[in-house]
């Protein structure tokens, strides 16, 4: 497969705009309380988003919308009140533990729905003149009757990097990780500046080092709680690591042969270091 388009959705997806459409046939429902997405429990233990809208499961929605549509499928997204039973046979479960229990499209669109939740949920007034906004019926957007003020989706971009030293990839832990693991370097980008200027900021704040060829390898929706994270490979180019102790604790070279505790395969970090074990082999 296309390194490129391994987070990208296989099945194709057209997005709605209108908040008053609710079109019958198959269908979808992302259901969330709080963070959490409701979903079928299958007789092996597995998950299985929900085919079933609120109403037939005996649940009152505190928000609707419909997404668009996936294929020939009805996507939707729903909000339930905090204290809401879960129905017979199902559970609200964080997303991050639904990767690899759905189809890896399923996962996407799971995320593509929190965050059209998080953004109706905190832009339900004009940032300008308080007004209640309203679903712009073109394009994926809130506009302000009062003022004109129009609010897209929130999404923050952050650069990530694979940085290589001939056979050697630069990985560093933050405190927050798992014992023992590693991972590239990541960042948020800042208004001004490119997404390469991006990475070689980055990697010098970090780790003081000097890097070039930075070239654009594949990117990945991150809904957590609303990231789209632009993965890059560069080369080493001179400098000693000085890890800045504040977002890095250690940062080393490992070789393909020695590495230590990676991200998990949901990541595009973990995306990038396998890129590289399979260019070392
Ligand atoms: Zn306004």
């Amino acid at each position: 497969m296309d390194i490129t388009s391994y987070f990208a959705l296989k099945t194709r997806f057209i997005a709605a705009f209108r908040s008053d459409e609710s079109p019958s046939g198959p269908a979808i429902w992302f259901i969330f309380q709080g963070e959490k997405l409701l979903v079928a429990i299958q007789d092996n233990n597995t998950n299985d988003i929900c085919t079933r809208s609120p109403q037939q499961l005996g649940l009152v929605p505190i928000f609707r919308q419909f997404l668009g549509q996936y294929g020939t499928t009805n996507c939707f997204v729903a909000e339930v009140a905090e204290k809401t039973s879960p129905p017979p046979s199902t559970r609200f479960t964080g997303l991050r533990t639904l990767f690899g229990t759905v189809e890896d499209d399923l996962f996407i669109l799971a995320g593509r729905a929190v965050q059209i939740l998080h953004w109706h949920r905190e832009h339900q007034f004009c940032g300008k003149c308080g007004t209640a906004m309203q679903n712009r019926q073109t394009e994926l957007a809130r506009i302000c009757p009062a003022c004109g003020f129009v609010s897209f989706p929130r999404l923050s971009p952050a650069v990530i990097m694979a940085v290589t030293k001939e056979d050697h990839i630069l990985l560093a832990r933050a405190p927050r990780f798992p014992s023992g693991m590693f991972s590239t370097l990541a960042g948020f980008v800042e208004p001004g500046e490119t997404l390469e200027e991006a990475v070689e900021r980055e990697v010098r704040e970090e780790v003081n080092i000097r890097i070039g060829n930075i070239r654009y390898v594949a990117s990945q929706p991150w809904p957590f709680p609303h990231s789209i994270m632009i993965g890059f490979s560069a080369t080493y180019l001179d400098g000693e690591i000085e890890v800045d102790n504040d977002e890095i604790e250690d940062a080393r070279w490992f070789s393909a042969q020695d590495l230590p505790l990676l991200p998990s395969k949901i990541t595009i970090a973990r995306l990038l270091i396998d890129n590289f074990i399979t260019s070392c082999t």
